[in-house]
């Protein structure tokens, strides 16, 4: 392997993500999985998840899957209890775990609204001090938070008030513990998709291809597998001088 190719390794560290039973956050363990690092599978709905563990057990890869809910302080404590004893301290944190209510402010629920920040943005906060804690003992580690292009910017056909500002808090969170932990060794960046298909975001639908697909420079949608590299670059070495930043993947969506 070549010396720059080496910078891209994850050998020996151990990745931990949420909401990684399906969707974006299953195909960024497999791309962590495959840079060399032991992953543990994080989601509320265990069949899924020791689906997803499975799979990646079979190619070789060290992996374990864990039951928890993001929102709930305990069962994040545990979550990384259970993770640190199976597969060792945690390197990698990536903050995947989202939910989306669609609709316009008028008609969108307080209880969704609560339910969409408490999964989108305290769940980032939660997981993000009880393994920042640890990371902070062991003097480095890596975080990445999945916040959305919906942060920036307005997209008509699904409103969705709450997401939009549960995302742009998960930008700015992830520059103040940046800047906080910087001196302890621990980089914090985050990820802004553009319209990836997944279970949440069905773009492959004809109703969405105005929306979602025309308006970006690009003319498609994304592939969960399209993200992999770059979880892989923001947690590894390769990105040894970058934290505090938002690293935009939208085949050109928020150009205009
Ligand atoms: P999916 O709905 O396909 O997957 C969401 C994952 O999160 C599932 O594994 C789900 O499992 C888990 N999850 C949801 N709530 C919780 C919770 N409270 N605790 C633990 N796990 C939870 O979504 P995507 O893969 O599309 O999205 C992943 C992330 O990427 C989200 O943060 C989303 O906002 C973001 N994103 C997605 C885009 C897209 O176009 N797809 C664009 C921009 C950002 P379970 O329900 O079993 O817990």
């Amino acid at each position: 392997m070549t010396k720059v190719l080496e910078k891209f390794s994850l050998a020996g560290k151990v990745a931990l993500v949420t909401g990684a039973s399906r969707g974006l956050g299953r195909a960024m363990a497999q791309a962590l999985g495959e840079a060399g690092a032991s992953v543990a599978l994080v989601a509320r709905g265990v069949e899924a998840t020791r689906e997803a563990a499975k799979e990646l057990a079979e190619q070789g890869i060290r992996t374990c899957a864990v039951q928890a809910d993001v929102t709930d302080s305990g069962q994040v404590e545990s979550m990384v209890e259970q993770v640190t004893r199976e597969l060792g301290p945690i390197d990698v944190l990536v903050n995947n775990a989202g939910i989306s209510v669609a609709g316009r402010a008028l008609e969108t629920p307080d209880s969704a609204w609560r339910e969409v920040l408490a999964t989108n943005l305290d769940g980032v906060w939660l997981c993000s001090r009880a393994v920042g804690r640890q990371m902070v003992e062991r003097g480095g580690g890596s975080i990445v938070n999945i916040g959305s292009m919906s942060a920036m910017i307005v997209n008509q056909p699904r409103w969705q008030p709450p997401y939009l500002a549960s995302k742009a808090a998960v930008h700015q969170l992830t520059k103040a513990l940046a800047a906080e932990w910087a001196p302890h060794g621990i980089r914090v960046n985050a990820l802004a998709p553009g319209y990836f298909l997944t279970e949440m975001s069905p773009v492959d639908q004809p109703e969405y291809q105005p929306w979602c697909v025309e308006p970006a420079a690009m003319k498609r949608y994304g592939l969960p597998e399209e993200l992999g590299p770059a979880v892989v670059f923001l947690a590894s070495d390769a990105s040894s001088f970058m934290t505090g930043s938002v690293m935009v993947i939208d085949g050109g969506f928020t150009l205009f």
